[in-house]
């Protein structure tokens, strides 16, 4: 699933394709992704608008229209933006809603097993899961980030990852960042030292700017606007290793489950 980084990878590669552009037409193949209004008033709603500005929270991305309104996308799972599409070029198996733009071109929203979400809405910031989203970890300060942790007897990966409390970091960067920071993943959050709580801080941020650096990690459905993949899966230390030799210590990469979650971790690098 695309987390922080991804997203936020899609949304600097449209800022400089489609921000200005008039939307022409919306060609609907399967109206399933369209959770608001219905398929025609949507389709009326983004007719011969312009996209002014879009903007990225948690993992949602808005495009705010010339109308007032928001188009605001969730890839979910399996969800791609894809950019550009010739017109009279077929669209492909799984593009559910296509864009024409004011240049003739298509921007496809592709989506594999339909759990994307896409609404026209009067006011983005009082959808209900925008208003419950944490701080993301670049707007918060070390002493916040302490405060977080302190008195939660959650399991540090569980904690890391809870949305309501500190949004932008998905399961694939709880794992790379709990490595980073030699820290267990199960460990009761309320057990890190300070130091370890500095050191966790600094890798989070970390393994999220190199992310979007890189372009964000291609696994499984996720590829950029262009259709190429994110570069930073290279550079994962445990995410889906799962008995390969650690890059630090040789050891042997292991696997559970917490919270439902694959984890990732080395018993040996991480106490
Ligand atoms: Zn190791």
């Amino acid at each position: 699933m695309p987390e922080l980084p991804e997203v936020e990878t899609i949304k600097r590669e449209l800022d400089k394709i489609i921000v200005g552009k008039k939307i022409t037409d919306i060609i609907v193949n399967n109206a399933k992704v369209i959770r608001e209004p219905k398929k025609e008033k949507f389709i009326k709603e983004l007719k011969n608008v312009t996209i002014k500005k879009i903007i990225r929270k948690g993992k949602l991305l808005i495009f705010e229209l010339s109308s007032g309104k928001a188009l605001t996308i969730h890839l979910k799972m399996t969800g791609q933006l894809i950019y550009p599409r010739q017109g009279g070029a077929s669209p492909g198996r799984a593009t559910r809603v296509s864009f024409k733009l004011s240049n003739g071109k298509l921007l496809d929203f592709n989506d594999t097993r339909l759990f994307g979400e896409l609404r026209v809405v009067d006011h983005w910031q009082n959808l209900k899961f925008i208003k419950e989203l944490g701080p993301e970890p670049f707007d918060l300060i070390i002493d916040e980030f302490k405060e977080i942790l302190k008195n939660r007897r959650t399991k540090v990966k569980v904690l890391i990852m809870d949305q309501k409390v500190i949004s932008g970091i998905g399961n694939l960067y709880a794992n790379e960042a709990l490595f980073r920071a030699k820290i267990d993943p199960g460990r009761p959050a309320n057990t890190l030292s300070d130091k370890e709580r500095e050191l966790l801080f600094k890798e989070i941020k970390l393994v999220l700017r190199q992310a979007i650096k890189y372009g964000g990690s291609s696994v499984d459905d996720y590829v950029r606007v262009s259709g190429k993949k994110g570069n930073y899966t290279k550079f994962h230390q445990v995410y889906d290793r799962k008995g390969e030799d650690c890059f630090k210590c040789k050891g042997k990469i292991q696997r559970i489950s917490l919270a439902g979650r694959g984890t990732y971790f080395c018993s040996k690098c991480q106490k």
